[in-house]
C-alpha cells in the first residue's frame, strides 16, 4: 500500500518487523528475548504508587531522579546518563544526533535489525561488516573512512560477546568518530563497557531495564558516555518530545536499581537454565553458538531452520527466526522458565525423531 499523501520519506522506509505477540496465554513464547520471570514486586508497588492525581501533571522532563540512581550505580555523574523511552528511542536519538555524518557507519552484517533502519530514517551511509565465518565480530575489519560504529555486546542474534578490551581497541584506533556499543545483554555474561567511558570521550553505551530486569511492557533504556555526547542527545530528545518517560515508568525503573538483591538472584536462574538448554540442545544434535545473552542461536545439521521454526509454532512453540542468506538455518531461542525450555525440548525431541 502507498498513498500521494505519503512524504517521499515514508514511502522509501522499511520498518523494523518485531516478533508477533500473540494474544493465546498457552503459547510458550521464546521468540523476544524477553524476562520469563515478572519484575521485582518492589517495582510493581511503586509503579502503583505513581498512579495517583499526579497523573494530571507532567513528569519532570529530565527524569533526574532515574538518572541520579543510574548514574550512582554506575560509577558515572549525573550529566553522564541520557534516558529513553526504551533504548531503541535512545539508539534513534544517538543515530541522528552522533553518527550521522555522510560516511558510512560500520556494524555486523548479522546484528540487530534495527540498525540498517534507522539509516534509512536519518539517511545514514551505511556499510555492514560480516561477521567471521564462526559468527564473531573481528574488530580489525572496522576500519577506513568513516562515521561511526555500532557494536551489539553481546550481540544479537548470536549471543556472542567481546571482551572489553576488544572495544578499548577500537575506541583507541577511531578517537574521531562515536562507537555505539549496545549492550541490551551485557547482565547475562557480558561485561559492560561503561567503566572506559573517563577514558574515551568517544564512547557510547547504551542499556535498557526490558530485558534483566523484566521491564519490556515499562519502555526505559539509557545511554551513559560523555557529557558532550550526552549533550547532543538532550539537544535532540528536546526537539522531539520532552517527556519520553511517564511518571509510573521513572518510579518503576527507580524501584528495579534498588531490587539488587532480586535482580541478581533472576539473572543468575536464567543463566543457570540457559547453560542447562545449551547442554540438551546440545545433545539433540543442535550446533549452538556460545552465549552470552538470555537467548541462543542454534542450527541443527540434517534440518532446516524454517522448517522447524514452522514445525514448532505448530505446536504452540514460537522462536524466532530469519529468512536471510547467513541465518536463515538458525533458530533464535529466548531461554524461558524451565518448565517453557522443557517443552520446547519435547516438542525438539519429537520433531526430531520424526520422519
Ligand atoms: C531488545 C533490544 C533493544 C531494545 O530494547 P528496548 O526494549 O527498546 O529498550 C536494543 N538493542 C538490542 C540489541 C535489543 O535486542
Amino acid at each position: 500500500m502507498t498513498s500521494s499523501y505519503w512524504s517521499p520519506v515514508v514511502r522509501d522506509l522499511a520498518p523494523y518487523v518485531p516478533g508477533e505477540q500473540p494474544r493465546g496465554l498457552d503459547i510458550v513464547k521464546l521468540n523476544t528475548n524477553e524476562n520469563p520471570y515478572p519484575p521485582s514486586p518492589r517495582v510493581l508497588e511503586a509503579v502503583r504508587a505513581a498512579a495517583d492525581e499526579r497523573l494530571r501533571l507532567y513528569p519532570p522532563p529530565e527524569a533526574d531522579d532515574l538518572k541520579a540512581v543510574i548514574a550512582a550505580h554506575h560509577g558515572l555523574e549525573i550529566d553522564q546518563v541520557f534516558v529513553g523511552n526504551g533504548s531503541d528511542e535512545v539508539l534513534a536519538h544517538a543515530f541522528f544526533a552522533l553518527l550521522n555524518h555522510g560516511r558510512p557507519l560500520l556494524f555486523p552484517d548479522l546484528t540487530y535489525s534495527f540498525y540498517p533502519v534507522y539509516c534509512r530514517l536519518y539517511g545514514i551511509p551505511w556499510r555492514e561488516v560480516p561477521l567471521t565465518a564462526d559468527y564473531a565480530i573481528d574488530i580489525a575489519d572496522y576500519r577506513g573512512d568513516i562515521g561511526g560504529i555500532v557494536i551489539a555486546n553481546p550481540n544479537a542474534p548470536t549471543g556472542r560477546a567481546l571482551p572489553v578490551s576488544d572495544i578499548e581497541a577500537l575506541l583507541a584506533s577511531h578517537p574521531g568518530v562515536v562507537v555505539l556499543v549496545d549492550e541490551a545483554y551485557v547482565d547475562f555474561g557480558a561485561d559492560s563497557a561503561i567503566g572506559l567511558i573517563a577514558r574515551h570521550p568517544n564512547l557510547l553505551v547504551v542499556q535498557t531495564l526490558s530485558k534483566s530486569r523484566a521491564l519490556a511492557g515499562l519502555r526505559v533504556g539509557f545511554a551513559a558516555g560523555h557529557r558532550e555526547l550526552i549533550e547532543a542527545l538532550d539537544r535532540v530528545k528536546n526537539s522531539f518530545n520532552s517527556y519520553p518517560l511517564d511518571r509510573p515508568a521513572i518510579a518503576g525503573a527507580i524501584a528495579a536499581f534498588a531490587d539488587e538483591g532480586y535482580f541478581q538472584t533472576q539473572r543468575r536462574r536464567i543463566i543457570a537454565s540457559r547453560e542447562a538448554l545449551v547442554a540438551a540442545l546440545s545433545g539433540l544434535g543442535f550446533e549452538v553458538l556460545p552465549s552470552a545473552a538470555n537467548f541462543l542461536f542454534a542450527r541443527h545439521p540434517q534440518r532446516d531452520g524454517g522448517t522447524l521454526f514452522q514445525a514448532l509454532r505448530g505446536q504452540g512453540v514460537l522462536v524466532r527466526h530469519f529468512d536471510r542468506l547467513r541465518t536463515h538455518q538458525f533458530l533464535r531461542i529466548t531461554v524461558g522458565t524451565e518448565a517453557q525450555n522443557a517443552r520446547l525440548l519435547e516438542v525438539l525431541e519429537t520433531l526430531l525423531t520424526e520422519a
